[in-house]
């Protein structure tokens, strides 16, 4: 069996069989553009060779096994199995705006264990393969199809740190923007990251137009540290570097998740904006969704929006974010391996 992906065997597959090549772009647009699965994909090569691309090539490799849909706002949880029996996480957001995204993970777990991620209590097992990350792409657009919708933006969100998962991440984003593949522009992809410098700056000039999120949480170095590990290894003077590195090909996003008593006070604002100086920035202020197991406190949404308004006052790009899927534990740092799949 060739993987999907295997743009080699399928070149291969194709001459063998005699299928001429506009015949292969409507079979991988049917699947990857206009979400059709394997029937509509198949449909579009002569009959005689169907049966052979059907036995011959792996379609999907996780297995769809859950959904939980949001009562309060438009989010799904989708719970994939992978081959080996562990279970991942990918969430559809259906903001008011009427664009539907995509939240994907990168990693079975996480080894960044941030204090307020219950993915990051989880531990790692292991890394995602390409063809693990953008069947989460395949398989979503499918299920939201009957909608009407499509996926308009992915973001690496979910479970694990892309940034340390380099190559199956960067052979994603090349098929998710390849023109026969997803053909998604740059500006509708964005990769969220604790922040791992010398990999920024890989990814930034490997895919300058696909968006960066810096998950920051604090400039302050003692705080930051006790809120994410990783930042005794990278500190808040090395990510700068990388900062004004990367943001020479564009804004880089900020994500501020506020939590009461420890983020959120006038020492707080004050080392952010000193910290982001000369750089240029967008910030977005995330709620805390609160789980059990888990004793941050997320701040009140006024205190929030005092310290959005702020920010602005300051000349910082602000946004004030709002979550979506809290009550299916599918909104940020909830994603978690509930139930072992062997
Ligand atoms: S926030 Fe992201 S990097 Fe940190 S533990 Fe959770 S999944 Fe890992």
């Amino acid at each position: 069996m060739v993987s999907i992906y295997d743009t080699d065997a399928i070149e291969a597959l194709r001459i063998r069989n005699a299928v001429q090549p506009h015949r292969i772009k409507l079979f991988r647009n049917a699947l990857f553009k206009n979400a059709l699965g394997r029937a509509g994909a198949l449909a579009e090569l002569p009959e005689d060779a169907r049966g052979e691309f059907a036995r011959n090539i792996d379609f999907q490799v996780l297995e769809f096994t859950e959904r939980h849909d949001s009562e309060i706002d438009g989010a799904s949880k989708l719970v994939f199995k992978t081959t080996d029996g562990h279970l991942i996480e990918s969430v559809v957001l259906r903001p008011a705006t009427g664009r539907t995204s995509l939240c994907i993970s990168s990693q079975v777990g996480c080894a960044c264990s941030c204090s307020f991620c219950a993915t990051g209590k989880m531990g790692f097992t292991r890394n995602l393969t390409a063809d693990e990350i953008l069947d989460q792409v395949t398989q979503a657009s499918r299920i939201v199809k009957p909608e009407g919708r499509s996926i308009r933006n992915v973001v690496f969100m979910g479970m694990g740190e892309p940034l340390l998962n380099l190559e199956p991440l960067f052979q994603s984003l090349d098929f998710l923007r390849a023109a026969p593949f997803f053909n998604y522009a740059g500006s509708r992809l964005m990769v969220s990251t604790v922040g791992i410098p010398h990999a920024m700056e890989r990814f930034s000039e490997k895919h300058p137009d696909v968006q960066l999120a810096l998950s920051l949480h604090s400039a302050r170095q003692e705080v930051r540290e006790k809120l994410m590990p990783q930042a005794r290894k990278y500190t808040l003077d090395m990510l700068r570097e990388s900062l004004l590195e990367t943001s020479r090909h564009g804004k880089v996003m900020i994500e501020y998740l506020m939590l009461s008593g420890v983020n959120d006070g006038d020492e707080d604002f004050q080392a952010l904006v000193n910290y982001l100086r000369d750089i240029p920035a967008h910030i977005n202020i995330i709620p805390f969704n609160e789980y059990a197991g888990c004793n941050l406190r997320g701040t009140p949404q006024l205190e929030r929006k005092a310290f959005a308004d702020r920010l602005k006052a300051a000349g910082f790009d602000t946004t004030l974010r709002y979550s979506l899927g809290a009550d299916i534990a599918a909104a940020c740092g909830q994603l978690v391996q509930h139930k072992k799949g062997i």
